[in-house]
């Protein structure tokens, strides 16, 4: 790996961060705050939320076995994404490398920094060659994305290939690790000391059900989170959100109970799927969804959706011809999507 200070960018690296007034003042005695213009009046959303959240990092930290300082916490994972363009990637000049087919908005943030994106499709059966991969990058390449469990093929990437890519880039590798809550792999998150270069992404988005709040983490060394705290704005997650964050937190019992569920659903959706006349293929998937090749993923998508059920038409997708993506439901929404199937006349 090169020394952080040749990946990031010179004006990061030189940047001096916003000081608020909650960051200025670390006491614990104060019970008279006339430090930052907020009202005095408690309705009760009246003081600025902690910028560095740290109760609700103390619970992930256990939660997850990663220390608070290894943790950046942000409006959902996307915020992590667009940082780490805008940490590592010069406008211009340097480029990010990505599998394809993956999740779009590793593409779109680098578009809207003006980041080169370059794209090496995986293999007909979704899995990744590494070699491939690091053929791709070149001198100015400073980040590499990889997702697994990936979205939208479901499948999750080698574990062997993916430490080919951290030991041999000497850039950043993100391992967006979204799903990893319905799968069994082991997660990279305990391997950070192994890997100084890992930038690990997970979500509240899934598994957790806490889509709607927007809260996204990112698990890596002490001095790239530094980072990423340097760049985000100051109060990026919301009271609010950090509020029902620890709420949710509390309870992994019943997240683990949703996660059960869905993972049997899937099971016999995708095994009635393998006898629906329009379907042809079914792929292995580690996540709360799986990709599935249809006649005519078109029409099938529009005819779903005229039915009121809408799935994720994925056929212009590397290697996705002629697929659709389906989200695992309840019981019943399944249920829903299998009877629709199953009047479908190809
Ligand atoms: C859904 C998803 C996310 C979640 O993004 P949030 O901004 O946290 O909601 C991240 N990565 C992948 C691959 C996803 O599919």
């Amino acid at each position: 790996m090169k020394s952080l200070e040749q990946l990031v960018r010179p004006n990061i690296w030189a940047l001096k961060p916003y000081s608020c007034a909650r960051d200025e003042y670390k006491g614990k005695n104060a019970s008279v705050f006339l430090d930052a213009n907020e009202s005095p009046y408690n309705n009760p959303l009246n003081r600025y939320p902690d910028p560095l959240q740290e109760d609700l990092k103390k619970q992930i930290a256990h939660i997850k076995g990663v220390v608070p300082e290894k943790i950046f916490l942000g409006n959902g994972s996307d915020e992590a994404i667009d940082l780490a363009y805008r940490i590592f990637c010069i406008p211009g000049r340097d480029n990010a490398v990505s599998i394809a087919p993956s999740y779009g908005m590793y593409k779109v943030c680098a578009d809207i920094n003006n980041v080169e994106f370059r794209t090496v499709e995986l293999e007909e059966d979704f899995s990744l060659n590494a070699e491939k991969l690091l053929n791709a990058v070149s001198v100015n390449t400073k980040m590499i994305f990889l997702c697994s469990p990936n979205n939208p093929s479901g499948n999750s990437l080698d574990k062997a290939e993916i430490e080919k890519i951290l030991l041999q880039f000497d850039g950043i590798v993100i391992l967006d690790e979204a799903y990893s809550d319905f799968s069994a792999q082991e997660s990279f998150r305990h391997r950070l000391e192994e890997f100084p270069n890992i930038i690990i992404l997970n979500t509240m988005s899934k598994a957790w059900g806490c889509a709607a709040i927007r809260l996204g983490m990112a698990f890596a060394s002490e001095q790239i989170i530094a980072l990423f705290n340097k760049v985000k704005y100051p109060y990026n997650v919301n009271l609010l959100t950090q509020k029902k964050a620890m709420e949710m937190l509390q309870r992994p019992g019943d997240v683990e109970r949703w996660v059960n569920t869905i993972l049997n659903e899937r099971e016999s959706l995708m095994e009635a799927f393998a006898y629906l006349p329009c379907c042809e293929e079914v792929y292995p998937t580690d996540a709360n969804f799986f990709l599935a090749k249809m006649t005519d993923a078109t029409q099938i998508y529009n005819y779903l959706v005229n039915c009121g059920v809408v799935t994720r038409n994925r056929t212009t997708q590397p290697l996705c011809r002629n697929c659709i993506r389906i989200t695992i439901g309840t019981p019943d929404e399944n249920n829903a999507l299998l009877a629709a199937l199953r009047k479908y006349k190809n």
